[in-house]
């Protein structure tokens, strides 16, 4: 899930922002705002249907606005502050804002336009601007302090005492302790690290499009099928540029990279993607991240932390760099032998053809296909046509989800939709009464960012009487007219990985809105979607999904047998170009604040060999320049996280297997003990309460795979 910190704005002030006095378009806000009053939509659904690209900014200004005032208004109550006058009264702050920005932190990233664009770059630091006038209140602190001094005194349930402590801890965080003169200097702090942040996306953004694979020469894209290549002409035509675009994905290796039969056409699209953001040009991104890197841990350093790192640590299930650098470098001799020995068959491959050359990065997947071939015998080709895109979204996830905890779903075609290829389901609990709203946005488009992932137009909170409204977004090939969306099991396995931080949105049952859902640590956020995708092999869910598209035969049992033998297939790969990206960014973010500014290909390349994963053939699984998750999303410091979600996925996928498997009983204790909870419970204690113990890697090297054979 991307940009969660930022994203799951809606309800509460929790992550919202205070600012400028008077908002420049305040006056463009009115009735005739389809934000203006709560959506009379069911689940308060956003109108869609009704709102125009030029209702957002005002919306949001005139949002910020109407909090700044609420929060005023808290802060100067003249009663003695206590936890109803006080966090309650700060927990239905910022409707106005929080609907207007969930719907626009939703079109913005999966369907964007020059004025959306231009809007985004002008909220960004009156944003940041906001969040830092609501945390750096002096008034508002003074109280939020005194309720924490007095808290054990209360008799408060153990859910208002955790709303204590957390809205406690994000003051002290966000500087509420500073003396005026440094409260200053971090605005201005803030507000320039949001700019830059937002500059680097809109570079990207630039940047993956201009680095799309362009020829006119059809030779070079041997290896294609009929109908990738007609995609890749459409696509050109739809440019308007003559011959074919192969566009790119965010990651560092291209899908095309596997079939390609042409080595001088694969090193070209290889290169597209590794210099797509060095190119010397507007949207070159390596200056911005540069600064970017030196100004966060200038902003640690007046908060009192040796390190971004350490400032964003200390709320994390880790708590500190060095626990997570010790945990990923416990994994990196694994890995890297892993990947090694991956590398010496993919070597003998290329030998045994006479290839003449060694191994480099753009010739991996390639091989690694061949060898996987030679090895189960597996042809994508043959593989996908049982993997047909609303067949997998139906009969796979939605149905894992019926099983385990008995909730259905029925399509609501009445939801406006911010896209024509947006689907909009209701999901009803097992009572039969409605749960929520789940959109899904699938497909690929240009004006939408890379990658996959959940946020929510509307939280859930027993406070505010609102039910969950949570959307996925991927990045699937979108099928010529009339085609079906046929996807790898990769593909398969990302959209159970997003459902599971769906079903995470879907299943709070909180009071308040600042502890809901997945309003949780980034490294426990990723926990309920890795584990959801362990569903996916599950052999009665597998069987019930995996069909072919046209004679809606069953996956031949010899085909699923290979599947299921080949999952670890390359994993040495694919957790080593993790581990090298995740340590990227922790290497960026322990930097001192009196660190000189750095040359990024210089400190990659260092920082990488320091881990011991400089490894040419295995690069990282994102380059620093189009490193999206930690430069423009809410990543920063925390991409470890995803390895350290993983050993809490296979932990707790250990204990189902345990304990009968895929049940009823076992769903309902997840969802009772973990899904529904939020953040309303000390993490580590939320997981080994229901585990019954705390979490160990062994899981996570059996299923990976990493255990020496
Ligand atoms: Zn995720």
């Amino acid at each position: 899930m991307k940009n969660l910190q930022t994203l799951i704005t809606a309800g509460g002030f929790a992550l919202a922002s205070g600012g400028l006095a008077i908002p420049a378009k305040a006056a463009d806000f009115g009735p005739a705002n389809p934000f203006y009053a709560p959506s009379r939509l069911p689940f308060q659904a956003p109108p869609f249907d009704k709102l125009k690209d030029s209702d957002y900014q005002p919306a949001i200004e005139a949002g910020m606005a109407e909090e700044l005032r609420e929060m005023d208004a808290i802060s100067r109550n003249p009663a003695a502050p206590t936890f109803e006058n006080t966090l309650v009264a700060m927990e239905k702050t910022g409707r106005l804002l929080g609907r207007a920005l969930a719907a626009f932190d939703a079109v913005s990233e999966a369907d964007t336009n020059p004025t959306l664009q231009a809007a985004k770059t002008e909220l960004a630091p009156k944003l940041a601007a906001h969040e830092d006038e609501i945390y750096l209140n002096a008034k508002l602190f003074n109280r939020v302090e005194t309720v924490f001094q007095k808290r054990e005194s209360l008799h408060l349930d153990p859910e208002s005492m955790r709303l204590v402590e957390v809205v406690y801890d994000r003051f002290v965080h966000a500087g509420a302790k500073l003396s005026d003169a440094d409260k200053v200097r971090l605005k201005q702090l803030n507000e320039e690290a949001s700019a830059l942040s937002d500059a680097f996306t809109n570079k990207l953004l630039d940047a993956t499009k201009q680095g799309a694979y362009e020829t006119s020469d059809p030779s070079l894209l041997a290896g294609l099928s009929e109908a990738q290549i007609a995609a890749a002409a459409a696509a050109a035509k739809g440019r308007g540029v003559p011959g074919y675009v192969i566009a790119l994905q965010n990651t560092t290796q291209q899908p095309a990279l596997s079939q390609l039969t042409d080595r001088a056409a694969r090193a070209a699209l290889f290169q597209n993607s590794w210099l797509r953001a060095e190119r010397g040009d507007l949207n070159d991104t390596r200056a911005t991240l540069a600064r970017l890197a030196q100004l966060r841990a200038q902003r640690a350093a007046l908060l009192g932390f040796a390190s971004h790192a350490a400032w964003k640590l200390e709320d994390q299930m880790a708590k500190t760099p060095e626990a997570a650098l010790q945990f990923m470098d416990a994994l990196v001799p694994l890995a890297t032998a892993k990947s090694a020995s991956e590398a010496a068959g993919i070597q003998a491959l290329i030998d045994a053809q006479k290839g003449g050359f060694t191994l480099q990065a753009w010739d991996w997947d390639f091989y690694a296909g061949q060898v996987r071939k030679a090895k189960y015998d597996i042809d994508q080709n043959e593989v996908k046509p049982y993997f047909e895109l609303d067949n997998v979204l139906e009969n796979g996830v939605f149905h894992a989800a019926h099983l385990l905890y008995g909730i259905s779903f029925k399509e609501r075609r009445d939801i406006p939709v911010y896209q024509a290829d947006v689907r909009v389901f209701e999901v009803d609990d097992v009572s039969g009464k409605p749960l929520a709203l789940f959109y899904g946005d699938y497909f690929k488009r240009d004006n939408k960012n890379g990658g996959a992932w959940m946020s929510q137009f509307v939280g859930q909170s027993k406070l505010l009487k609102t039910l969950p409204v949570v959307y996925n977004v991927a990045n699937l090939p979108k099928p010529a007219p009339g085609q079906p969306a046929l996807i790898s099991f990769n593909d398969v396995i990302t959209m159970f990985h997003e459902f599971g931080h769906a079903l995470h949105g879907m299943f709070s049952n909180v009071e308040y809105p600042s502890l809901s859902g997945t309003s949780t640590a980034r490294d426990f956020v990723e926990f309920p979607s890795q584990f959801n995708e362990h569903w996916a092999m599950y052999p009665s869910v597998f069987n019930h999904y995996a069909r072919h598209h046209v004679s809606g035969e069953p996956m031949p049992a010899a085909l699923a047998e290979k599947i299921m033998r080949a999952k670890n297939f390359n994993e040495g790969y694919a957790l080593t170009e993790l581990l090298a990206a995740a340590e990227l960014d922790m290497q960026w973010h322990v930097l001192p604040a009196d660190a000189p500014l750095q040359d990024p290909d210089a400190f990659e390349k260092q920082a990488l060999a320091k881990t011991h994963l400089d490894i040419a053939a295995v690069p990282p699984r994102y380059r620093s320049s189009y490193f999206s998750h930690i430069w423009g999303g809410g990543y920063s410091a925390g991409y470890y996280a995803y390895l350290w979600t993983q050993m809490l996925a296979d932990d707790g996928y250990q204990w189902f297997d345990d304990h009968g498997g895929l049940t009823r009983a076992n769903g309902d204790r997840f969802r009772q003990m973990v899904l529904s909870r939020g953040n309303t419970q000390e993490l580590g204690k939320m997981y080994s309460d229901w585990r019954g113990a705390a979490p160990t890697v062994d899981a996570m090297m059996k299923y990976r795979g990493l255990r020496p054979e």
